[in-house]
């Protein structure tokens, strides 16, 4: 069998839940769209479901796939519905929709629902993709309270630039946020990740920790508030095939790394069809045989290559680690110029194994 594969610490994930929980103060919604970062869905809101009350989504088919594993918590649909016919689902199967559009607000009123229904009310403050504009949010509110179909508003808005620590962007979408919610006494969702871990003044009755739930940091730079996040996803394989090779070889598609010295090289059983990032460049840190050593050459679709030189007790099945507890995600995410959200979503291929 091949030896790539992505280990999930559940554990890991009930630490940083709680974690999230303790900082904000507030009632913690935990953020498993996407297949939970690529960690796993099911397996993660197993692991959850005693912890949280609420799960969060993007949209109905993501959410009927945790009804069929059998996941009873109530789940936030954060892109709402696209189409009035998912209101039946929603309906029968105990979704919270997000409400952002004008379009659905009369498809509420046309709809016929078992029972009235909890919904989160989106507020524009500043991000400028979807909801309603602070001026327009009494008169939505109102329109939805008509229809006599809904049991619960939550007011909820969605920061831009939480992750950065510098400007006043996010002060400026809360306060905006806040002076309509105050108006309305209506119960308040806000803060993701960076928000909760960097703006501590910033508060509401519900937050939505998505990446710190898999232990990375949302932030380009180090954060003490980070500290505590521990890695759930560990990326491991082993080494397949060892070399030593003279001065001036060059190694992989494009020669993109020649060696300057005599050198031994190992190659890894893992490429970018797993998920590994191709534009990681030369020296991107990876962990051989329990130390650190480097990347070098292009990544290729299946394989990848690593300088031993340095480290003769490394060889032929030598244990790798791409990301994980040593090797933060965050970390190989920076020097591949993305960030760590889009390494995990992009996991495939590789066998998750689940450890609690
Ligand atoms: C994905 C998402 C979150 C979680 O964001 P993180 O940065 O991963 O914590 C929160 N709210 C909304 C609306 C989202 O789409």
């Amino acid at each position: 069998m091949r030896p790539a594969q992505a280990t999930i610490d559940l554990k890991a994930l009930c630490l940083n839940y709680q974690l999230a929980s303790s900082l904000s103060g507030s009632k913690a919604i935990a953020v498993i769209k996407a297949d939970a970062y690529g960690h796993g869905a099911v397996e993660c809101a197993r692991a959850l479901e005693k912890e949280t009350k609420v799960f969060a989504v993007a949209f109905l088919e993501e959410a009927l796939e945790l009804r069929e594993a059998g996941i009873l918590n109530p789940i936030l649909l954060l892109e709402g519905f696209f189409e009035e016919c998912e209101l039946a689902q929603i309906d029968q199967y105990n979704l919270w929709p997000v409400i952002h559009s004008h379009w659905q607000i009369s498809a509420i009123e046309k709809a016929k629902l078992l029972k009235p229904l909890t919904i989160f009310l989106k507020m524009d403050s500043g991000m400028h993709r979807v909801g309603f504009f602070p001026e327009d949010i009494p008169v939505a509110y109102y329109q939805l309270l008509a229809t006599k179909k809904i049991a619960n508003t939550t007011l909820m808005t969605h920061f831009a630039r939480a992750d950065e620590l510098e400007i006043d962007y996010t002060k400026k979408q809360y306060s905006a946020f806040q002076e309509v919610a105050n108006k309305l006494n209506l119960e308040t969702c806000v803060c993701n990740s960076p928000a909760l871990l960097a703006w501590p003044e910033i508060k509401s009755h519900w937050v939505r920790p998505g990446i710190m739930l898999y232990g990375a940091s949302p932030f380009e730079h180090p954060q003490h508030s980070t500290n505590q996040l521990q890695p759930v996803m560990t990326l491991q394989s082993k080494i397949i095939s060892v070399r030593t090779l003279p001065q001036g070889e060059s190694i992989g598609y494009g020669g993109l790394y020649t060696t300057n010295k005599p050198s031994r090289i190992g190659v890894v059983a893992m490429g970018y069809a797993d998920g590994y990032p191709r534009h990681a460049p030369n020296d991107t840190p990876i962990m051989v045989a329990g130390e650190k050593t480097r990347l070098i050459g292009r990544v290729s679709m299946d394989m990848l290559t690593v300088d031993l030189t340095d480290l003769p007790q490394a060889g032929l099945g030598s244990d790798v680690e791409l990301w994980g507890k040593n090797i933060l995600a965050s970390d190989v995410a920076l020097l591949a110029q993305t960030i760590p959200y889009q390494l995990f979503c992009n996991i495939k291929r590789v066998p998750r194994r689940f450890t609690s």
